[in-house]
């Protein structure tokens, strides 16, 4: 499906949520991975691309989209992340002192 450019791009116009979960649309302008039915602006088909799932999309250096939240995230996950953050063993905690990333944006929710 995520091959078939012109179906992928014709569904991110139509904001059409029957296509959520067959592809990812990621953006390279703005670095931002979505799904197909984002509430947010559609961005020129020439700069986007598709991807089969959005561990795909996020390996390729996309973001997830905070309006349609793609992300494969699960609690488990985020409540796992604050235990190693409360441990200590995360490896934020073992970056240098300085201005590091916001608890937010290290941890984003879907
Ligand atoms: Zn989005």
């Amino acid at each position: 499906m995520y091959q078939d450019v012109e179906r992928c791009v014709r569904a991110v116009r139509a904001k059409d949520e029957r296509f959520d979960g067959w592809f990812f649309t990621a953006v390279v302008t703005t670095g931002i991975y979505c799904r197909p039915s984002c509430p947010a602006t559609p961005p020129k088909p020439a700069n986007m691309r598709f991807y089969p799932s959005a561990a795909a999309a996020q390996q390729a250096g996309f973001r997830a989209c905070k309006h349609c939240r793609p992300a494969p995230w699960r609690p488990w996950r985020a409540y796992a992340v604050q235990y190693l953050w409360s441990t200590g063993d995360h490896p934020i905690n073992q970056l240098p002192a300085g201005p590091g990333p916001t608890a937010r944006a290290a941890a984003p929710r879907a």
